[in-house]
């Protein structure tokens, strides 16, 4: 069967789903954005199993995933992926962004995990244009989702019009 792609408009922390993707920084530790709200709204259970990871392998590199418990969101888990910051392309950001979306699939099937819910990955504090991000998005989740049998359902959850009219456009298409 083949896994169904959905978009939302609004808030991660809001979505019922066996895990949500958190856009993190290198450190694990919380910070603004997407990153900020997860841990408000998640508790600290979720911020104990980060740094209980930075204990044993010392932060998140950038493009690779890590997955917590999701507190008390209405979700199983939290896969943190550590987005790249723009670089106006110069380092390898459009790879890194396409591995941070095939990281979090990855993990997400090794825990049976059937739903889960994106955010726009890398285009807020880090500044990747949108309408990149959002081809890239589509593109690695749907090759993905092509190769695997656990996950039958991705939300791209856009926080803002223009992402959500993005996702809508490329979806529509394809
Ligand atoms: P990054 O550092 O990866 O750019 P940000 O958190 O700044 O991370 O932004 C990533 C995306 O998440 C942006 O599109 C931003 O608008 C969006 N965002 C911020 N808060 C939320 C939220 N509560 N739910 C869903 N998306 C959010």
């Amino acid at each position: 069967m083949l896994a169904q792609i959905t978009i939302q408009l609004g808030d991660i922390t809001k979505i019922t789903a066996d895990a949500i993707v958190n856009a993190a920084n290198t450190s694990l530790l919380g910070g603004g954005g997407v990153d900020g709200a997860i841990h408000r709204a998640g508790g600290a259970a979720i911020l104990e199993e980060c740094r209980k990871i930075r204990g044993r392998q010392g932060g998140c590199k950038t493009g690779e995933a890590v997955i917590t418990t999701a507190g008390k969101l209405p979700a199983r888990y939290v896969i943190h992926t550590v987005g790249p910051v723009w670089n106006v392309g110069k380092s390898n950001e459009e790879a890194l962004l396409a591995n941070c979306y095939r990281n979090s699939l990855q993990l997400a099937a090794e825990h049976d995990v059937k739903t889960i819910a994106f955010p726009n990955i890398s285009t807020g504090i880090y500044h990747f244009p949108k309408d990149k991000a959002a081809g890239i998005a589509v593109k690695t989740v749907t090759e993905c989702l092509q190769e695997q049998i656990t996950v039958e359902k991705v939300i791209f959850v856009c926080f803002d019009a223009e992402n959500f009219e993005l996702y809508q456009r490329l979806l529509n298409k394809s």
